[in-house]
This record gives C-alpha cells, sequence and structure tokens, in this order.
C-alpha cells in the first residue's frame, strides 16, 4: 500500500469516536482528515469539543483539527461513522449518495437487505451485497458497510466456529455489559453503582437477529439468515470495558470438549490469511483459568481484537456452556470496523 486513505469520523466527539482517533493515531493504511460531531462540537478545535476520556493521550495530529458539521462535503475518502443509532440513518444515506463509502458502528442499517453486517472473519462474502445495494440505491462510489452490535461481537466468533466445524443449532446467552457500551455519560452513576441493570433497550432483539445474519449465508442479491434461534438476555453492569456473555449451545453434530476447544483455537480466517493490520493472530483464545475469562484483566487480549473464551462444559440442557468476553469499544465497535475498512481496502472496495 502506498499512499495512505483519508478517513473522516462521523461522531468523533464520542465513546467510539475517541477509539477511532486512537486506533487510527499510526495506522499504517488509514489517516484521519475529518472529523464531525453534532452543532455542540461543530466549529471547535477538537481539543475544545471532544471531553477525552481515554487512558492514552489525544494524538497530537488531530487537537487542532476543527469539528465539522454532517454535511457530505468533508475532506476525506471515505468515513466511519460512530453516530447516535436515532439519527444516523439517514445521515450515512447523505453520505454515500454523495460518493463517500460508509463504515459505520450505528445500527441504523445493519438489518437492511442490501447492507453487508460485515465481521471479515465470518461474513466477508457478503461485501458481494456492495454492487447490489450501488445499484438499488444510486449510489455512484458511495454505500454503507455495518459492524454488529458490540454484544452481538462479544459472542459471534466462538459460536462461527461451532457452526462450522458441527453445526449450530440453538443458543442462549446472558450479557453482562460495560457502562461505555451506553457511550458518554451513558448510564447514571447513581442507577449502577453497587447494581445491575437488567434491561438495554433493544439490545436482546439486535442480538436475536445480528448473529443469525452474520451466520447466514449470501443467496443472490440477499442474505438467508442462519436457521438457528439465538435467545439473549442483556444486562448492564459496574464495569467500564468489557462485555461477558455466559453462552448455553446446542449443536447438530456430537463433540467433547476437547473438539470444541480445538474448534475454537483453530479457528482462522480471511482477516489473518490477508494479514489485515488490525486482525488478531488468534480470533479466539481459550483459556483454562476455571475463572477466566474476566474483563479487566482480559479485555486487552490480541490488542482488544480477540473473543477470550473460558469455562468450557458440558450443559446439563444443550450440548454446551462457555463464557465470551469482548472488549466493546475496540472489537465491538472502532477496532471491527477499522478491520472491516482494512477487509474493503484488500478487496478493492476502497
Ligand atoms: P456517544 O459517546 O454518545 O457519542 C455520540 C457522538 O455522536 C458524539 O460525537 C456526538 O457529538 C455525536 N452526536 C450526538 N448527537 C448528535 C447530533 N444530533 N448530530 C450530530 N452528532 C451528534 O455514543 P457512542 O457510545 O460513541 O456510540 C455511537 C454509536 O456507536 C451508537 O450508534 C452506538 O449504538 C454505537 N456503538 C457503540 C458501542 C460502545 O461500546 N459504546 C459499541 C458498538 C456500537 P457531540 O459530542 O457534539 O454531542
Amino acid at each position: 500500500m502506498t499512499k495512505k486513505l483519508r478517513a473522516g469520523i462521523l461522531g468523533a466527539t464520542g465513546t467510539v469516536g475517541q477509539r477511532f482517533a486512537e486506533l487510527l493515531a499510526d495506522h499504517p493504511w488509514f489517516e484521519i482528515t475529518a472529523l464531525a460531531a453534532s452543532e455542540r462540537s461543530t466549529g471547535k478545535q477538537f481539543r475544545e469539543a471532544c471531553s477525552w476520556k481515554l487512558v492514552s493521550p489525544m494524538p497530537e495530529a488531530l487537537k487542532e483539527l476543527t469539528v465539522r458539521d454532517l454535511k457530505p462535503d468533508l475532506d476525506c475518502d471515505f468515513v466511519f461513522s460512530s453516530l447516535p443509532n436515532d439519527m444516523a440513518g439517514p445521515v450515512e444515506e447523505a453520505f454515500a449518495l454523495a460518493g463517500y463509502p460508509v463504515i459505520s458502528n450505528s445500527s441504523s442499517h445493519r438489518l437492511d437487505v442490501d447492507v453487508p453486517l460485515l465481521v471479515p472473519e465470518i461474513s466477508y462474502a457478503h461485501c458481494d451485497l456492495i454492487p447490489v445495494q450501488k445499484a438499488r440505491r444510486g449510489y455512484d462510489r458511495g454505500y454503507i458497510v455495518t459492524n454488529p452490535n458490540c454484544s452481538t461481537m462479544a459472542v459471534i466468533l466462538p459460536l462461527a466456529a461451532l457452526d462450522r466445524d458441527f453445526g449450530v443449532e440453538g443458543v442462549v446467552t446472558t450479557t453482562l455489559q460495560a457502562v461505555s457500551g451506553a457511550g458518554y455519560p451513558g448510564v447514571a452513576s447513581m442507577d449502577i453503582v453497587d447494581n445491575v441493570v437488567p434491561y438495554i433497550g433493544g439490545e436482546e432483539e439486535k442480538m436475536e437477529a445480528e448473529a443469525r445474519k452474520i451466520l447466514g449465508r449470501l443467496q443472490g442479491e440477499s442474505v438467508e439468515y442462519a436457521p438457528f434461534i439465538l435467545a439473549a438476555h442483556c444486562n448492564r453492569v459496574n464495569v467500564m470495558d468489557g462485555h461477558l456473555a455466559t453462552v448455553s449451545v446446542k449443536l447438530k453434530k456430537p463433540a467433547t470438549r476437547e473438539d470444541v476447544i480445538a474448534s475454537m483455537r483453530g479457528y482462522v480466517s480471511v482477516p489473518q490469511e490477508l494479514k489485515l493490520p488490525s486482525a488478531p493472530v488468534s480470533p479466539i483464545v481459550v483459556r483454562e483459568e476455571i475463572d477466566r475469562p474476566q474483563p479487566r484483566l482480559d479485555r486487552e487480549t490480541e490488542r482488544g481484537m480477540a473473543c477470550v473464551v473460558g469455562r468450557v462444559r458440558k450443559c446439563p440442557l444443550f450440548d454446551f456452556k462457555f463464557v465470551a468476553l469482548g472488549h466493546n469499544t475496540i472489537r465491538g465497535a472502532a477496532g471491527g470496523a477499522i478491520l472491516n475498512a482494512e477487509l474493503l481496502r484488500a478487496k478493492g472496495y476502497l
């Protein structure tokens, strides 16, 4: 790769926007040249507009960049979108129509029939929806590609490994989701300190549909959803970053515990073969300790890009139980979107 592609970030000042800024600071293929956010931030320098919440310092190169509004005339080749779900839809469409590839974190277009819901290890073939989408919507250079919700991302890699090797027939999962998943300022401290909130609006429905689309097969001009049923219970817990999920899974073919672990440990796919810059070497890291994974100890595994699995054991009701952990703002948001952009670049879509 020679010249870096110029990226814009819509929603640059938010929780996910800040992760984009951090992860793209030294990216070999992409550089940030445009930032956009709400009218609260428009016209200000990034350092004034953004209440920076990450441990790493704000990248020097961005501090004096002026935050723009959401008009599709930004100085960049494509945009990452981390806008609130209730307003992302029409903004992303306007950017795509104006010729910008839009790589989105928001839920607005994830289930559109002509929009890829991309996890590069799993649904890479769904990129073939891009020309379908362009033709159907009258886009020229632009298009929309999405990544899954952060809770779906926490469980989908091990489910993909098991589906590939044994077939998945049914899943029950209960999540324990970090507060950063709600953006900033998110859940009020008086609601979450010393507490668990057993409701996250729309989250269970998203997991139940998205997992089946990601594991679905592209048939002609749409994705045929995978035929299993996933039942999700979603909870907000007092953890800063990292969504943990307990998973019980029913398989189509018999497997031993060793088979299940070998299937997950051996799971590599297109991003690893292509050596994409953000690809984890091991997308699924299986730990043997009886009390792992834990968010604080394990969320940074593979720079936050892997799913960490533990406690693989027989399930008395289904076939196997395990615990899965994913970093919600890295693999579950900005890092996942950057990996999508890398796949699109490698495949000639960017
Ligand atoms: P956030 O912290 O609330 O940030 C929202 C961003 O959008 C800010 O930059 C904000 O700009 C901007 N914004 C808000 N209202 C706007 C408006 N009316 N017009 C233009 N810009 C506006 O949220 P987040 O957690 O980063 O989430 C962003 C998106 O990513 C959401 O769709 C969310 O569902 C999705 N997502 C989040 C996570 C996660 O772990 N947090 C994971 C996966 C997906 P100002 O600073 O100017 O207000």
